[in-house]
């Protein structure tokens, strides 16, 4: 931003407010696309994660605002003396924290033209060109994955609501199936495994079945729900005068990628008419690639699907693709008509406002346009192509090392270890892992983030920034080595 004049060649028209005028607004505009592109370029000069304690940032931001307007170039200079310090990377290739949100060019741009277009897709109405291109995008997002035929798609923000929405509808499909729409009836219960997200906790909260009626399905080694004890706790509620309302099932578990085995667990619900709710958030982007589409045997069973194209399909945040076979129900769930939301054409078009929670919605669909013309279905899968070699590389590396070990089986791009060089017992390992992870994202390089299996403190590296290379995974493997090396020695 330096050598930028200040632009301010207007005053607004109300006293003491200053406002970009069209040509200011088009140079910052101009200069911001100009930070952004070189921010991309030198993003791996930042730490990964922000070094700032809490309270920093805020001590630093005035108790009150502003009683008149400030020039930009004064904003935009706090933006990167305050900001900026407390930010954490993600869009840094040593990005392997959590998941990845990887965004790209294409989406960014896209989510300049949604921004300035400022358009509210509640209805078909409030913009048609949203409505028909979401229905268009997520046709395509469909094929690409390869759902059945005649699932329909709409964006939700996030997973968790899309998880939420089909709790909600399952819920209402689970009263009708009783016939007993108003007044008492029987507790319902949800069933995930005790691998599921946490939102489905939150969800079955929020949606009224009481936290106490998820039953969390036992796993088998790999980290998967086992059909069997599914069928169990089923039966056990059924007993007990419980109805089983909805099954949801992981494909691509937060901790380990583990992968729920859809096919028995489907026909299972099937026959016994519950509702299969589908949770890909992370891994379903990999479903594009043929080799991985065995992850979603089965799926023709499913009620309802998410996946994040906010994750690991260069979308930015924040992007859900969830897709339900029967619109209809999902619709009978959330519409809603009072007079001033009518229209001439309710008939015959799409309301996306009835698809779920929220009235007024985001033009998501554009940037999801945008990426997936921009790249292509091709770019897409040598992007997940490239992730999966990686990931299964530094598998490779932890297995020849007699320090570490795997703790999961490697599913998607996600690879779970520890050291463990066998002359510890478990709460010296954790301990030393916890400060292996300390360690290590002290660096600044890459920056890793930990969870627990089977109540064993795991690391994991989660590999799918765009920018991601070889280079990157090699140097935290390398980071990794040196400081295993200063707490259980050398390899040897
Ligand atoms: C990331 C993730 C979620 C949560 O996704 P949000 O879009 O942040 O709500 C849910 N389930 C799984 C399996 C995930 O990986």
């Amino acid at each position: 931003m330096k050598g930028l004049a200040r632009k301010f060649s207007e005053v607004g028209p109300e006293r003491g407010v200053e406002r970009l005028d069209r040509e200011s607004f088009k140079k910052f505009g101009y200069a911001f696309v100009d930070w952004v592109a070189d921010y991309w370029e030198e993003v791996e000069k930042h730490p990964v994660n922000s070094p700032v304690k809490p309270g920093e940032v805020r001590a630093k931001l005035p108790a009150a605002p502003p009683e008149e307007g400030e020039p930009m170039e004064r904003i935009f200079a706090d933006f990167q003396e305050v900001i900026l310090p407390g930010i954490t990377h993600w869009q840094h290739p040593g990005w392997f924290a959590y998941f990845p949100a990887n965004n790209s060019p294409p989406s960014v741009l896209a989510e300049l033209l949604t921004a300035g277009l400022g358009v509210q897709c509640m209805s078909w109405q409030t913009s048609p060109a949203a409505t028909e291109l979401e229905e268009a995008v997520l046709e395509w997002l469909r094929q690409m994955l390869g759902l059945p035929e005649g699932m329909s798609g709409v964006i939700q923000d996030t997973a968790s609501t899309a998880t939420l929405c089909a709790l909600l509808t399952a819920r209402e499909a689970a009263t009708r199936f009783q016939g007993n729409e108003r007044g008492a009836r029987e507790p319902m219960a949800v069933y995930a495994s005790e691998e599921a997200h946490s939102s489905v906790e939150k969800g079955v909260g929020i949606a009224g079945y009481g936290r106490e009626y998820l039953r969390r399905i036992p796993t088998d080694e790999r980290f998967a729900m086992v059909p069997e004890e599914l069928e169990r706790a089923v039966m056990n509620d059924k007993k007990a005068g419980v109805q089983p309302a909805c099954v949801v099932a992981t494909v691509g578990t937060t901790s380990s990628a583990a992968v729920d085995p859809l096919e028995e667990i489907g026909s299972f619900c099937r026959r016994s008419g519950v509702w299969l709710h589908v949770d890909a958030a992370f891994s379903g982007s990999a479903a594009l690639l043929e080799e991985e589409r065995w992850m979603l045997r089965g799926v023709e069973h499913a009620d309802s699907f998410v996946f994040n194209p906010h994750k690991w399909l260069l979308t930015n945040f924040d992007c859900s693709a969830y897709f339900v076979r029967d619109a209809e129900l999902l619709v009978k769930t959330f519409a809603i008509l009072p007079e001033y939301l009518k229209t001439g054409v309710d008939e015959q078009v799409k309301n996306y406002r009835d698809w779920g929670i929220q009235l007024g919605r985001r033009f998501r669909a554009l940037k999801l346009w945008f990426v997936l013309r921009s790249y292509g279905v091709q770019g897409l899968q040598e992007m997940l192509r490239e992730h999966l070699r990686l990931a299964r590389l530094f598998e490779g590396w932890v297995k020849e090392d007699n320090r570490f070990e795997l703790m999961a089986p490697v599913n998607a791009s996600l690879v779970c270890f520890r050291v463990d060089d066998g002359r510890r017992d478990e709460e010296e390992l954790e301990r030393i892992n916890r400060e292996l992870l300390e360690r290590v994202n002290a660096w600044g390089e890459v920056y890793l983030t930990h969870t627990a299996l089977r109540g064993r403190f795991t690391i994991r590296m989660a590999i799918g920034q765009r920018t991601t290379a070889e280079r990157h995974v090699g140097r935290a493997w390398e980071i990794i080595r040196k400081e295993a090396a200063g707490l259980v020695g050398k390899e040897g």
